[in-house]
């Protein structure tokens, strides 16, 4: 699981300093837009996986997508997450543990890295996000919401069923906004305590049940979203951090198979489902990465994209 946990105070720092000064490239056209995009991240779902996640699989003929997208080197929570919301890979400057601190924060700011919310705020687009208290403690709330640049944080102690809970209310209560970010901890959470796998390599019973929890999460979602998406209003994303199951060496004091951080396929690839109106329908080909997750967001908002993050996602418009 991720350690944002009790590591927020230094970031502290990096809200002081105030944003580093954006530079955008220019806007490129995009063959699809949305007025709202929601990305899904179910830590810890392989990509493997997908077939398990039986709403998601459901959206597949009429979505982009692939089950080989590929995630940063360590397969870690915190520097997938951080590259995945910043469109760069945040390994290549160093960032490699999984605990958040101050050093992060400024290597994130030297380097003009940027979370996607900090791209809607300068665009004046609202911007949301929904995690669990595992992930961002209530103490360190406002720090995140800072470090992040995100107009609206809700920290909810619980799992899939109240993280959607959540995000639904949400939505409802302000419908302005134009960004939303929900991780489910749950899949994670599984695969640390009963393992990713079990010694015959299949998944484990403790991991599909997790699966389908958080499957069902998003089934509620997608009851409170799905008429917006048929409209062309609402765009969806759902993928992952990273996999697990396969991690020989990473020094966590786990099983391998409890564990992840390698380039096994199983710790490295994941999801990636992206269900818009007006998207053709298709299997994404070649190396797709997690560092292109926030450019296609911002791509779909019509948003200015900072120089230096990866493209968006190929995918082509109906005409
Ligand atoms: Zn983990």
């Amino acid at each position: 699981m991720a350690s944002l946990r009790s590591t927020f105070p230094g970031l502290a720092a990096l809200a002081l300093a105030g944003c580093a000064e954006l530079k955008m490239a220019p806007v490129e056209e995009y063959p699809v837009t949305a007025q709202r995009v929601i990305l899904i991240s179910i830590d810890g779902a392989r990509a493997d996986a997908l077939p398990h996640l039986s709403t998601v699989s459901s959206l597949i003929g009429r979505a982009v997508w692939t089950d080989a997208m590929q995630t940063v080197l360590p397969a870690l929570t915190l520097p997938a997450h951080l590259s995945m919301l910043s469109g760069r890979d945040v390994t290549q400057y160093g960032i490699t543990q999984n605990e958040m601190d101050a050093g992060i924060a400024a290597v994130m700011r030297l380097n003009g890295m940027t979370p996607m919310f900090e791209w809607a705020r300068v665009a004046d687009l609202r911007s949301a996000a929904v995690a669990g208290m595992s992930l961002i403690p209530a103490a360190q709330r406002a720090e995140a919401q800072a470090f992040f640049g995100v107009d609206t944080l809700v920290a909810t102690d619980g799992d899939a069923p109240a993280l959607a809970s959540a995000a639904i209310a949400l939505l409802r209560a302000d419908t302005s906004v134009r960004m939303m970010f929900i991780h489910f901890p749950d899949a994670d959470f599984a695969g640390h305590t009963y393992g990713w796998i079990g010694s015959d390599g299949a998944h484990t019973s403790a991991y599909r049940a997790a699966l389908a929890r958080v499957d069902s999460a998003i089934a509620a979602l997608w009851s409170e979203i799905g008429s917006s998406v048929d409209a062309g209003h609402t765009a969806l994303i759902v993928t992952a951090d990273h996999g697990g199951g396969h991690g020989d060496g990473c020094n966590t004091g786990e099983a391998p198979t409890h564990t992840h951080c390698t380039a096994h396929a199983g710790d490295h690839l994941v999801p990636f489902v992206l269900v818009a109106k007006n998207a053709t329908a298709a299997r994404l080909t070649g190396d797709v990465t997690i560092t292109q997750v926030a450019p296609t967001v911002g791509a779909l908002l019509g948003l200015p994209l900072p120089e230096r993050v990866a493209r968006p996602v190929e995918l082509g418009g109906v005409q």
